[in-house]
């Protein structure tokens, strides 16, 4: 058999692992990213719901000052009214009275509907503290762990890398060339083994006659399809 063949399987073997973890490289950060995000979201709504809380409290009091200032009006008008020197006058405070009284109980109105708005604001604003405090509590309890687990597989993949680097060294170069062209266009699988009479990469049916070259072992067989350096196997 030619000897290049145990040590290419050898570091298909290896790369099979290292993929595994980029896999993990990629998904691992995107859980913490995921659980940043989560927080960010819960701050940013606990901070809309309370600016609407405080425009809520703030709308309460300018309608509460206006009736105050309704209510000195009228309160100045029904002095008037004691001094008044005739009947037109009379009527006309009177009406004015009226008017504000009026305005002051549509005021009322106003306030009671802000009212409910701001207990419907409050239940808001607990709900949304207690997905806030959810969140954080997620992130604090995942966070160094995530950070350690991410740091962790970088350290491994470096690991097989190196010992993949290491098993290269016995190859002449431009097989390993071959092989790492073929580790990153053919979706980190260089070495396949064949399955029955077809590549185990692509499902391409091999020949006859490359079967035969295949079985015997004495050279490197490249599926004719996909270009991935093939081993054989029973
Ligand atoms: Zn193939």
């Amino acid at each position: 058999m030619n000897n290049h063949i145990p040590i290419l399987v050898e570091m298909q073997k290896l790369d099979d692992v290292i993929a595994e973890k980029l896999v993990l490289t990629e998904s691992l950060p995107k859980r913490l990213s995921g659980l940043k995000k989560d927080v960010e979201d819960a701050d940013n709504q606990v901070s809309e719901t309370k600016t609407r809380l405080e425009e809520n409290r703030k709308d309460q009091k300018l309608k509460e000052l206006e009736i105050k200032s309704n209510n000195d009006q009228i309160t100045k008008y029904k002095n008037q009214l004691l001094a008044a020197q005739s009947n037109k006058e009379y009527k006309a405070l009177n009406s004015e009275v009226a008017h504000l009284e009026s305005q002051n109980s549509l005021i009322d109105d106003v306030i009671l509907q802000l009212m409910e708005d701001e207990s419907s604001i409050k239940a808001q604003l607990e709900e949304e503290l207690k997905i806030q405090a959810n969140a954080k509590a997620e992130l604090k309890a995942n966070e160094d762990s995530l950070n350690l687990e991410i740091k962790e597989v970088e350290k491994e993949i470096k690991k097989f890398r190196d010992q993949r680097n290491n098993l290269a060294k016995d190859l002449p170069r431009a097989l390993v060339k071959r092989y790492a062209a073929l580790i990153k266009n053919r979706n980190r699988k260089a070495v396949v083994f064949n399955n029955g009479n077809k590549c185990g990469g692509c499902g391409y049916v091999l020949r006859p006659q490359v079967m035969i070259e295949l079985q015997k072992g004495d050279e490197i067989i490249n599926c004719e399809n996909c270009g991935r350096m093939l081993v054989f196997h029973e």
